[in-house]
């Protein structure tokens, strides 16, 4: 579900316009969650990066040494 296509239970609006108090409320919730999910995601893949790139130069330094 996106949140851009999220309908206000108080003013029947679209929630990203944040035309209500509840509208701004759940707007900067589900925000946070999204900052949240990419914040412990994106470490997760650098780690995961960083150990592909590493094998992958270990591999290149066995084959020419
Ligand atoms: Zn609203």
């Amino acid at each position: 579900m996106t949140y851009d296509r999220l309908v206000c239970a108080n003013c029947a609006a679209p929630v990203s316009e944040g035309r209500c108090p509840v509208c701004r409320a759940n707007r900067e919730r589900l925000q946070q969650e999204r900052d949240n999910f990419f914040a412990g995601l994106n470490p997760m893949a650098l780690i995961a990066l960083l150990a592909v790139l590493i094998a992958a130069v270990a591999l290149l330094a066995h084959q020419t040494a």
